[in-house]
């Protein structure tokens, strides 16, 4: 064994298991392995998972809040203006910068495979190009997907669908929509046409942001699924959002929920941008604007939590720890019941890795070693503490370590340790 992880809490399993890894391989996993190797880790009763996977984020604008100003009103629309400002002093330096140091911060919180859109409505695709770069630069630790994503729409940007070409030509890994942003209903609905066939056509999977509005008359979502079966393409696409589902009404709902089961569309939904963004203009009741995640899953649909913004014109908090996703999530969407607390963690983790299409991802011999060790014993516990990512294992090596905090409290005169834990 090159590396093995001792007495990790295995969510599912009974006990303690000792961890075997041999090159990028999960060896095997027992109770207890008796050979040694040059590095171990002590989980000490810590929870093991396979690591963390980031379906749904703009590597191309975070970190650039405050540039050229903070958003005073937290508005999208404040933040379409002041990006509009901030993109035109964009550089190939400037990105690869700003998103290497958010993947930093996202490998130190246990994400191995990142999902990044990027705006390819720019005729030097500036950002595109620094994104391949950057994709290629971490490929030894973190997988990166980069969705050809048209923010300004395919139909309503100069030469939309020929950047869109072009960036898959380039190599973007996934084709990219946002049909409800579209001029007119039929530029959003030839949006998603286009998109499906260039899926089909290039062999590649598709990520539409779908439906990010409050209005329920925003009905892109049916179309994408016709699309999908009548393309054969069940499974290969993923709506991002889809925030309108909030507002439609039941029976709608109904129809469309079993409509997209039987497409295979993934759902990410991204609890920490909608919460601030969405029901602008309700005066109360403000209506939440997320998608409708319980009914999803409890219906058979694949649903995942995306980050989306890192500090940005948008979402001006962040440290890139799908986590925060985690614990706003529980909240907005009233998932606190024991069976929903003890799964939130799969949105970030298996369910994502299912909507990424990550090979070898999991817990078992054979499947790659991407890992994270937890400061913490259950997932639950991860969630409600935020706990520190001890280790995080990628491709079999040890590439992030985390220092956890340690509370004492003065009492009755001694110093006593606080952990947080029942
Ligand atoms: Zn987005």
């Amino acid at each position: 064994m090159d590396l093995i992880i001792r007495r990790a809490a295995i969510q599912g399993s009974e006990g303690l298991h000792d961890i075997g890894i041999r090159g990028d391989r999960i060896d095997v996993l027992t109770p207890h392995l008796g050979e040694r190797a040059p590095v171990e880790l002590d989980a000490a009763g810590s929870l093991v998972t396979p690591s963390l996977v980031e379906t749904h984020i703009h590597l191309d604008a975070v970190l650039t809040v405050g540039q050229p100003r903070h958003n005073r009103t937290g508005s999208l629309f404040e933040g379409i203006e002041i990006w509009g400002e901030r993109i035109k002093t964009l550089t190939h330096e400037d990105v690869k910068q700003r998103a290497t140091t958010a993947l930093k911060w996202m490998l130190a919180h246990g994400v191995t495979h990142v999902r990044t859109h990027v705006d390819v409505c720019d005729p030097n695709l500036t950002a595109l190009g620094a994104l391949l770069e950057v994709r290629e630069d971490v490929r030894d630790a973190i997988t990166i997907q980069i969705v050809a994503f048209p923010q300004q729409g395919i139909y309503s940007f100069p030469d939309g669908e020929q950047l869109m070409i072009r960036a898959l030509e380039m190599g973007a890994d996934v084709v990219g929509g946002i049909p409800h942003y579209e001029w007119t209903r039929e530029y959003g609905e030839r949006d998603v046409r286009t998109v499906l066939r260039l899926a089909a056509e290039y062999d590649r999977p598709a990520d539409l942001h779908c439906d990010e509005t409050d209005d329920d008359q925003s009905r892109f979502l049916e179309l994408v699924a016709a699309e999908t079966v009548r393309l054969g393409l069940q499974g290969r696409v993923t709506a991002s959002h889809t925030t309108a589902m909030h507002s439609y009404n039941n029976a709608y709902a109904y129809r469309l929920i079993r409509w997209i089961r039987k497409a295979g569309v993934h759902i990410i939904t991204n609890p920490l941008d909608n919460s601030v963004l969405q029901g602008r203009f309700d005066n109360y009741p403000i209506r939440r604007g997320f998608t409708r995640v319980k009914e999803l899953l409890a219906n058979g649909i694949n649903v995942c939590i995306g980050h989306d913004s890192i500090m940005d014109p948008w979402y001006p908090l962040g440290v890139g720890d799908p986590l925060q996703g985690c614990f706003v999530m529980v909240h907005y969407g009233q998932m606190s019941g024991r069976d929903e607390l003890e799964m939130m963690l799969d949105l970030v983790t298996s369910r994502a890795a299912a909507c990424f299409g990550a090979d070898d991802y999991g817990l078992g011999a054979g499947k790659r070693a991407d890992l994270v060790v937890f400061d913490a014993p259950t997932a639950v516990d991860a969630v409600r503490t935020m706990a520190a990512r001890r280790w995080v294992i990628s491709r079999g090596r040890v590439v992030a370590e985390t220092q956890p905090a340690r509370s004492t409290v003065r009492w009755n005169g001694r110093d006593e340790a606080v952990r947080f834990v029942l």
